[in-house]
């Protein structure tokens, strides 16, 4: 069920696949829902070629694999109390396309949302992530001239953060942002266990979620002796913090 909207804000999430932004960003949507802020998810694929192994394997069409993955994201979604959009623009290879990148240019128009999130620019263990990040990015920038021509306001800067990669330390993946969600991880969890086409992400992302969080207390403060319960999702700025006071 998607909780009513109490905020004008909103949250913009550029998946490549189905499952994406359920292990790296659904603490960060929930928070946001929980808040009373809109969140959008946008899946670029339904990861229905690269990572819904486990549905091959089991002898299904990809045309089932694409609506079991549509389904199970839906679910996830609407545990977290985000919308969801799928562009259907197929997965391994993600091909980049100026058609691509307009629909995009139209879901920027069209939310004028205040913060985006999406992959890394690299990951050399997966194209269709930085493809994806490559096309977000590059809408944003066509979104923001006055002279494109999609519908509504030319877009201001919302801050682009990446989320956490599978294999942080090959994507060049450095976090300068512990964003705390201890309140949610709940809701994460449920939303993960949506996802059984890949099952031996669950226990994985619920491990990385308790190491960010030990990571933000000690950041945050002195920690001994404090419980160390806490959840995180690890995020990268890619533009500079706009700011008049320095924290
Ligand atoms: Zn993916």
């Amino acid at each position: 069920m998607t909780p009513a909207k109490t905020s004008s804000r909103t949250l913009l999430v550029i998946s490549a696949h189905a499952g994406d932004f359920v292990w790296r960003a659904s603490g960060a949507i929930a928070l946001a829902t929980s808040r009373g802020e809109r969140a959008k998810v946008v899946c670029l694929s339904f990861g229905e070629r690269g990572e819904s192994a486990r549905a091959w394997r089991a002898g299904k069409t990809l045309a089932e694999i694409k609506a079991i993955r549509r389904e199970e994201a839906e679910q996830a979604a609407a545990r977290l109390g985000a919308e969801i959009d799928f562009l259907d623009a197929g997965d391994y290879p993600l091909v980049e396309s100026p058609e691509l990148v307009d629909r995009l240019v139209r879901v920027y128009r069209d939310l004028e949302p205040d913060v985006v999130l999406t992959h890394p620019l690299a990951d050399p263990y997966n194209g269709d992530h930085p493809a994806a990040a490559r096309m977000a990015l590059q809408a944003r920038v066509l979104a923001q001239a006055a002279g494109y021509d999609a519908p509504g306001e030319p877009l201001g800067a919302p801050p682009v953060f990446f989320f956490e990669p599978h294999q942080p330390e090959q994507c060049g993946f450095k976090p300068d942002l512990l964003l705390d969600i201890t309140p949610v991880f709940d809701a994460k969890r449920k939303a993960m266990e949506c996802l059984p086409a890949q099952r031996h992400m669950w226990d994985y992302y619920t491990d990385l979620a308790r190491r960010r969080g030990v990571q933000l207390r000690r950041n945050a403060g002195p920690n001994l002796g404090l419980a160390h319960d806490t959840a995180a999702e690890a995020y990268m700025r890619l533009y500079p913090q706009v700011t008049d006071v320095l924290s």
